[in-house]
């Protein structure tokens, strides 16, 4: 099992490099996030050993059950949908939180993390496909949102989120993540206060290639490393 993780990751380093060279990028510039929800902490660990310290999780419940077991070495970022009681159990565990969505939440990770004497990470999820189910801001909303956060001085806006619908050909994905890149760009020309984004979450196991292509800082990596996730249990 470690072996195969060992070869996943291989495979997706060559994949991202060979991404970021089409588009004259520095690897470096480029996060490989894994995405451990589900996956149990022995399984994590072997991605740890494999470099991969930074975890993504979508639920509050499960940072917390491998907050402790994981240890100090990794860092955890939260990328699934936050509701606002939830936000005091994680403030102190996590670097990053993707998924702010609301000026409610936002006004409560501000609140937690000025108790907490820090400044919290965060990005704006968008819901740039502008599907139904999905959680996130519009698009034409974005700014007039990001002008609402900036006013919260214990919060950092680093950038932009975004799910990108699931499609058989992840170049149907390209003008989202475009899209995504020509909306940070707009709201960073706006000069707002205290607002000066740079990283885009966007790319998956399915499509990160297509995301680095177009900008991608953060690709978020579940299935090409661990393998298919099971819920039944
Ligand atoms: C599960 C999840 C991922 C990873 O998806 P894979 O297709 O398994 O790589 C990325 N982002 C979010 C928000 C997720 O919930």
């Amino acid at each position: 099992m470690s072996s195969d993780i060992m070869k996943n990751i291989d495979e997706i380093e060559k994949k991202i490099s060979g991404a970021a060279l089409r588009a004259g990028r520095d690897r470096r510039d480029i996060l490989l996030l894994a995405v451990s929800k589900t996956k149990p902490v022995e399984l994590i660990r072997k991605a740890v050993d494999c470099g991969l310290t930074e975890l993504g999780e979508n639920k509050v419940q499960e940072i917390m059950e491998k907050y402790e077991p994981m240890g100090e070495k990794v860092s955890w970022h939260l990328i699934g949908h936050l509701q606002t009681n939830k936000v005091k159990y994680i403030i102190d565990k996590v670097k990053l939180i993707h998924s702010v969505d609301s000026v409610k939440l936002a006004q409560e990770i501000n609140k937690r993390a000025h108790a907490a004497g820090r400044v919290q990470d965060v990005l704006v999820e968008v819901n740039a496909a502008g599907e139904e189910s999905k959680f996130g801001i519009r698009p034409e909303e974005t700014e007039g949102f990001i002008r609402e956060l900036s006013e919260l001085k214990a919060i950092r806006v680093c950038g932009l989120m975004t799910v990108a619908p699931f499609v058989e050909n992840p170049e149907d994905n390209r003008p989202v993540f475009r899209g995504l890149k020509k909306l940070l760009i707009d709201i960073n020309e706006k000069k707002i206060n205290n607002i000066n984004m740079f990283h885009l979450s966007m790319g998956m196991s399915n499509d990160y290639e297509v995301a680095i292509e177009e900008g991608s800082t953060i690709v978020r990596i579940g299935t090409s490393i661990f393998g298919a996730r099971d819920y039944r249990v």
